[in-house]
Parts: structure tokens; C-alpha cells; sequence
């Protein structure tokens, strides 16, 4: 959809960034935004090591779903589960310190833990 052809909700659901400007139709202004590359790059880091944790957790819940997960296999299992998730959650983190330098977090989000 164009964007002239968006919805007057669906407009006002955008959030500007404060510094940025839009271009108008029919211009060639460049849009300043507040990302840059290590934006990109960090996000593909953590969604990344994201799906090798979530590789590593299948594995066991297949097991446990069919029946087979032995206290042995659990033991061996564990400390890769464990390290991909430090893993995903340190590239999570950096990214999301990264976005923060970029004033691109709402301030009750910095350095909040999910519950
Ligand atoms: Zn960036």
C-alpha cells in the first residue's frame, strides 16, 4: 500500500523518530534515521544464536515428548542449552544496549529484565 493510501489510524500509528525526516512524494530527500549498520548485524547476531537455542531446547523436548529423555541424556544435554541460551541472551542484550545508544528505547525498557 502507498503510503498516501494509508488509513488515518494507520498514520498516526507510526512513531516518528525525533530528528528524522520524512520524505514528501515526488522528492528524492534521503530519510535520516537513527540505524545504522551494527543495528543490522547485531540483530542477525542475536536472532541467530536465538534459533541455536532454540535448536539445542527442541532437542530435548523431543526426546521428553517421546519418552526417551534418560537423566544421562538430560546431563549431556544441559550444558549446551544453558550456554546457547547465556549465548542468545548476551547478543540480545548487546543489541538492545546498542539501540539504546541510539535513543531508540522507551526509557522504562533500559536494563529491565522481562518477568
Ligand atoms: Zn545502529
Amino acid at each position: 500500500m502507498c503510503r498516501n493510501q494509508a488509513s488515518p489510524a494507520a498514520r498516526n500509528s507510526l512513531k516518528r523518530v525525533p530528528g528524522s525526516r520524512i520524505s514528501h512524494p515526488g522528492t528524492k530527500q534521503v530519510i535520516k534515521t537513527r540505524i545504522c549498520v551494527d543495528c543490522g548485524r547485531l540483530l542477525t547476531k542475536a536472532a541467530n544464536a536465538l534459533r541455536q537455542h532454540e535448536t539445542d531446547i527442541q532437542v530435548g523436548l523431543r526426546l521428553n515428548l517421546a519418552g526417551d529423555l534418560t537423566e544421562e541424556l538430560r546431563q549431556k544435554l544441559a550444558p549446551d542449552a544453558v550456554k546457547s541460551f547465556n549465548a542468545a541472551r548476551a547478543a540480545w542484550d548487546t543489541y538492545c544496549r546498542h539501540l539504546d545508544g541510539h535513543g531508540l528505547l522507551e526509557p522504562a525498557l533500559r536494563g529491565k529484565t522481562p518477568d
